[in-house]
């Protein structure tokens, strides 16, 4: 059980076994996974509600761009039946809602305690526990912590001069009014063309008197082909459920359907190739793309293959040819930025209300009382969206103060780039865990199947040390050394590093540029993981 106490100075003090900063996926599954091994946990979220990405992102069009069937928590086959999805990819108020019911449903809300943003984390190696603060001021004791604070959780508008200025209302895809935007009869600006400005881009449009897009880097998109549920679909998926969701966990992304290809895009002939990516055009997803042939992320050549037929599709159905050439992409391999997924991006620039304008050739200079000033002119706007993108990977850890007692903040021990043991564990930071941490393959995944992957080692592993009557792990430097090269290693054999993508930090100026995930695929990782177990925790110290 969880013990309140006030201490003099009125702060409010709890001691736990666990404590778990995030009430997102991962910080849920972790509440429900530990608390089985009767474990005092509680989870602390700065959000009014649960739901992490899935509560923040409430911009028109936020979807998931895996399909809701797979985009689910597997740990419940009486969850996994009963839950019906509406559409193949869910919306984000239809997956907050799941994520509302699973916390209702396995009775997670007594142990959330919502409002709270963590601001400090010190280790004390005397008592091997971790001492967390709130900004509320409250102070929270556990010998464990678990960061469960998301990859794209610290949203971030670019440093552009003035914005305090501006007369208008502006806002940021990640930081969304709960209550919604009315766009109808205003001149908005959208700026970002990644997967939250190409989701909301084509709705804003349909609502907008004039939509100007503020485009940096054209994207490689591809239809959702988004469409109700159909009846026989998900019966099969369900049916096939035990099965589906045991192949999705030994697949590259952790999408079941999709299992590492064998064949080289060079192999085939150009008609064969064509009629595979129109197969995929049509069929909708980006998991198809990324999985059609081995050499797709690996080599330039085979890439271009696929690159140049979106290229074209992208031609065919912009009708300016200008804007057509703008939206283009040129200048990363397809599948080295995230893929995006749409429903009626490249058509919403046949719209009559709608501008492309070109920010490469002619940067935003500043924002003014009146828009958005670009090297060329000034454009009047009444409204600002912000598809710019997050701190990613780094940036809510980045944003904690954690430290051991007199030691360097773990911010400044990632200066030159995250250090860490399978994306789980940090070396010099005892007792501390991060589900999809970077150094992991989730972001590269089916988040969930990783969460669920991570949660279990995680609560494996706090069995083991109770079991042998260990209070401490830390993962050992060489280990951790050894673990960054590697995933390195993996990043440097694909085309990955060649796009300036937030993978690499590239979209936050002084980032270190260091490709963060792992991507030798998750089946590989998840072998790793169970035999780093298996071996009593090769690689980690574990004392008494
Ligand atoms: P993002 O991919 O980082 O895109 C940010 C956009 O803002 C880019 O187009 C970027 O241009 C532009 N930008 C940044 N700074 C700028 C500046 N100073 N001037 C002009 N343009 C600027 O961010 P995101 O779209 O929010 O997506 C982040 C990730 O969240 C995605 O990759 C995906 O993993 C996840 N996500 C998923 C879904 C989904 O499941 N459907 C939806 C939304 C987000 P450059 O490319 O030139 O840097």
């Amino acid at each position: 059980m969880a013990k309140a106490d006030s201490n003099g100075s009125g702060e409010r003090h709890t001691r736990l076994d666990v404590v778990i900063v995030g009430g997102g996926l991962g910080g849920l599954y972790a509440l429900h996974r530990l608390r089985a091994l009767g474990m005092s946990v509680r989870v602390y979220e700065a959000g009014s509600g649960v739901g992490g990405t899935w509560f923040w992102n409430r911009y028109p069009g936020a979807r998931c761009d895996i399909e809701s069937l797979e985009y689910s928590y597997s740990f419940s086959d009486e969850l996994q039946q009963e839950w019906k999805w509406p559409e193949r990819y869910g919306t984000q108020p239809q997956i907050l809602a799941y994520i509302e019911h699973v916390a209702e449903r396995f009775d997670l809300m007594r142990d959330v305690q919502l409002n709270t943003r963590i601001t400090q984390a010190r280790f004390d190696p005397d008592t091997n526990s971790w001492s967390l603060r709130s900004a509320e001021g409250e102070v929270i004791t556990a010998r464990f912590c678990v960061m469960a604070t998301g990859n794209l959780s610290t949203p971030r508008v670019p440093d552009f001069q003035g914005l305090e200025r501006f007369q208008g209302k502006w806002y940021h895809s990640g930081l969304w009014p709960a209550e919604g935007v009315d766009f109808t009869g205003l001149r908005v600006g959208v700026v970002g063309t990644g997967s939250s400005g190409i989701q909301m881009i084509p709705l804003i449009a349909q609502q907008a008197r004039h939509l100007h897009v503020f485009q940096r880097t054209a994207n490689f998109s591809l239809p959702a082909q988004n469409g109700p549920m159909q009846a026989e679909h998900e019966q099969g998926y369900k049916g096939a459920y035990p099965e589906r969701r045991e192949a999705a966990r030994h697949t590259p992304f952790g999408v079941s359907g999709y299992p590492a290809p064998t064949e080289s895009a060079l192999a085939v002939d150009a008609a064969e190739r064509r009629r595979k990516y129109e197969e995929l055009w049509q069929k909708g997803g980006s998991i198809g793309f990324l999985t059609c042939y081995n050499d797709f992320l690996v080599n330039e050549a085979a890439n271009e293959t696929a690159a140049e037929f979106v290229r074209e599709k992208i031609r065919a159905i912009v009708k300016d040819p200008a804007v057509a050439r703008l939206l283009t992409p040129d200048d990363h391999p397809i599948g080295t930025k995230r893929l995006c997924l749409d429903t009626g991006y490249y058509e919403t620039y046949n719209r009559d209300n709608v501008t492309l304008v070109d920010v490469r050739t002619h940067p935003i200079q500043e924002i003014t009382e009146r828009g958005i000033r670009t090297a060329e002119r000034e454009y009047e706007l009444d409204a600002i969206a912000f598809a710019t993108g997050f701190d990613a990977m780094t940036g809510a850890l980045r944003e904690i103060d954690i430290r051991v007692e007199g030691g360097p903040a773990l911010a400044d021990a990632w200066a030159g780039g995250p250090q860490t043991y399978l994306g789980l564990t940090v070396p010099g930071f005892p007792n501390l865990f991060i589900i999809t941490g970077p150094g992991s393959p989730g972001v590269k995944s089916q988040m969930i199947v990783s969460i669920e992957q991570h949660v279990e080692w995680i609560s494996g592993c706090l069995d083991y040390m109770r079991e042998h009557r260990l209070s401490r792990i830390e993962a050992e430097p060489e280990a951790s050394r050894a673990w960054v090269e590697h995933v390195n290693a993996v990043g440097d054999s694909t085309l990955y590093p060649q796009a300036n993508s937030w993978y690499v930090g590239a979209n936050i100026p002084g980032k270190p540029r260091v490709f963060m995930p792992y991507v030798a695929g998750v089946g590989v990782y998840r072998q790793k993981c169970a035999e780093v177990a298996a071996n009593g925790y090769e690689g980690f110290n574990l004392t008494q």
